[in-house]
């Protein structure tokens, strides 16, 4: 159950679990409400589901003390595509590219208070519904990390494929720049050699063709002590 709040400077949520994205706060910050000053622990996303659309609230804000969980509005229309509409009783927010609806809010009897059930989603990679207002990064991380060519061109071969603002720059993400990584880092190592020759890396390249000179290898030699390189075709 999620709460319309016109007020609130971000979502939140009481409920670790409904995470898809979390970020700890190195330290606990603080977050005043209408009682008291509430500790919130972390943040990132959380993705629901309306009516076979799933929508991303992000930045959602983990505070465990939270009564409700909230969606605030102002954060929803930060999103240059969606708007509001209301008709009797409900609050509508419209995707502009689109005219669909993306999610809706509704209200009981006199109270002005603007509720919708929304269970929430944990993964999308096999999800045949609707994504809507989700941006970049996340689908990257949902989808094993796709580049942003493949996000490109995607709209070309899925029908119904969201529209998702793709960055101009796309930004480093940690977990490709480790995947990328073919060794560990090297540790230090402040020792060093007295001698020329008394230590030489080597490294031997094969070659699939034959050079002009008909060599199949090349060895690299390198004098630890002269910091000298020699490259010999065999
Ligand atoms: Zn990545």
């Amino acid at each position: 159950m999620w709460l319309l709040d016109s007020g609130a400077s971000a979502h939140f949520t009481n409920n670790f679990n409904t995470f898809v994205e979390y970020q700890p706060y190195v330290k606990p910050h603080h977050s005043q409400t209408a009682n008291c000053l509430a500790s919130v622990l972390g943040k990132n996303s959380v993705l629901i589901c309306f009516n076979e659309n799933i929508v991303q609230l992000s930045p959602m804000i983990y505070m465990p003390i939270c009564t409700f969980q909230l969606v605030s509005l102002g954060t929803l229309l930060k999103n240059n595509c969606l708007y509001v509409q209301s008709t009797k009783g409900y609050i509508h927010i419209i995707d502009d590219c689109t005219k669909h609806n993306v999610i809706s809010f509704h209200t009981h009897g006199d109270s002005t208070m603007y509720w919708v059930r929304a269970p929430p989603v944990h993964d999308i990679t096999n999800a045949n519904i609707n994504m809507i207002a989700i941006d970049y990064k996340l689908l990257h991380h949902q989808l094993r990390h796709s580049s942003k060519n493949v996000f490109s061109a995607v709209h070309k071969h899925v029908k119904d494929y969201p529209s998702m603002t793709i960055l101009p720059v796309e930004p480093i993400c940690p977990g490709c720049q480790l995947g990328k990584q073919p060794n560990r880092p090297f540790v230090v190592n402040e020792s060093h050699t007295m001698k020329p020759f008394e230590l030489i890396h080597l490294d031997l390249k094969f070659f699939e063709t034959k050079s002009y000179h008909r060599s199949r290898y090349i060895i690299i030699i390198y004098d630890d002590y002269t910091f000298m390189g020699w490259i010999k075709p065999l």
